[in-house]
């Protein structure tokens, strides 16, 4: 069942590529697998699947000690400083950069174990009280200063956008991030290297491509609905 989930979920990356014109190669699917017991993950990998994201740093760091070591582990979720050193040796990217305070943080512990770590900036675009992320006239001047330290490398954005039952109305949303993209990677800033765009979730992760979307994160449409405290590690 979850093998066919995940291809009926290329697929529609395949159509939404080709509607668009792009190359299926440009948009990276993460398989958000958090909640979800190593089991299904198992399945998942089984059937292709090779980048996951979890949102809590516990979590990740006991799936990576239990899966094959060749996958791909995204940081998408919230992150306290404390919790860094979790993730900082296992995850390839962390998606949810916010704060200076926070950059700074990973900075630290990156230049202690001498890696450099990719990071997205974390925009609330439809700028929502309950979300995180910074407000979208904050990115540009937020990069800037993330891209004086060393350990640390803004690779692009990320979102979440509203949740809806039409999909349609985030397009806008997705489309104002792009333009935000395009502009911040036009100033050519020093160790930025604007080329990821990670928007798009379940249930608008089609529009997400149309408008853009390098990564787009899907969790139900994979694993199925979450019902919290089910996590067995
Ligand atoms: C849970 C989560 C997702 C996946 O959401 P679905 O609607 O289940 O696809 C994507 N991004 C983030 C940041 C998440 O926390």
């Amino acid at each position: 069942m979850l093998c066919e989930n995940l291809q009926r979920v290329e697929q529609k990356i395949r159509a939404a590529c080709v509607r668009t014109g792009r190359s299926q190669e440009e948009v990276t699917l993460i398989a958000v697998s958090k909640t979800k017991p190593v089991e299904m993950l198992q399945e998942v990998y089984d059937a292709g699947a090779r980048e996951f994201g979890e949102n809590k740093p516990q979590e990740l760091k006991e799936k990576y000690s239990q899966l094959p070591s060749d996958i791909k582990w995204h940081m998408i979720g919230h992150l306290q400083t404390n919790k860094i050193k979790y993730i900082i040796e296992r995850a390839c990217m962390i998606h949810s950069i916010d704060s200076f305070h926070l950059a700074e943080a990973v900075s630290k512990e990156a230049i202690k174990r001498n890696l450099v770590m990719p990071v997205l900036i974390e925009v609330n675009i439809a700028k929502e009280d309950t979300k995180f992320g910074i407000i979208p006239e904050e990115a540009e001047k937020l990069i800037q200063q993330i891209s004086k330290l060393p350990g640390i490398q803004v690779r692009g954005l990320m979102t979440v956008a509203p949740y809806t039952d039409c999909p349609e109305e985030n397009r806008h949303y997705f489309a104002d991030l792009r333009k935000l993209f395009v502009d911040i990677k036009a100033k050519n800033i020093d160790n930025v290297d604007m080329r990821d765009l990670s928007m798009g979730m379940t249930g608008d992760y089609e529009i997400a491509i149309e408008e853009g979307a390098t990564m787009v994160r899907v969790g139900t449409g994979i694993f199925g609905t979450r019902i919290y405290g089910e996590t067995q590690l």
